[in-house]
């Protein structure tokens, strides 16, 4: 199942719940992957997020 994810064109790290306080809103790229395609490293927030329930996903 994919999941949409962010990150900043000047970073490796990927996000994947809009309410992070990191989210990217501009100057990002956005893919729809399942986790294990991805290059580069998962944002510890948005895990954090996740593991609680808290992580609001891209539709
Ligand atoms: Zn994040």
């Amino acid at each position: 199942m994919a999941t949409t994810y962010r990150r900043m064109t000047s970073s490796d790290r990927w996000h994947f719940c809009t309410n992070c306080s990191s989210w990217p809103a501009e100057n990002y790229v956005e893919l729809q992957y399942p986790e294990y395609l991805l290059k580069g490293s998962l944002c510890l927030e948005c895990i954090t997020k996740r593991h609680f329930g808290e992580c609001d996903p891209k539709e």
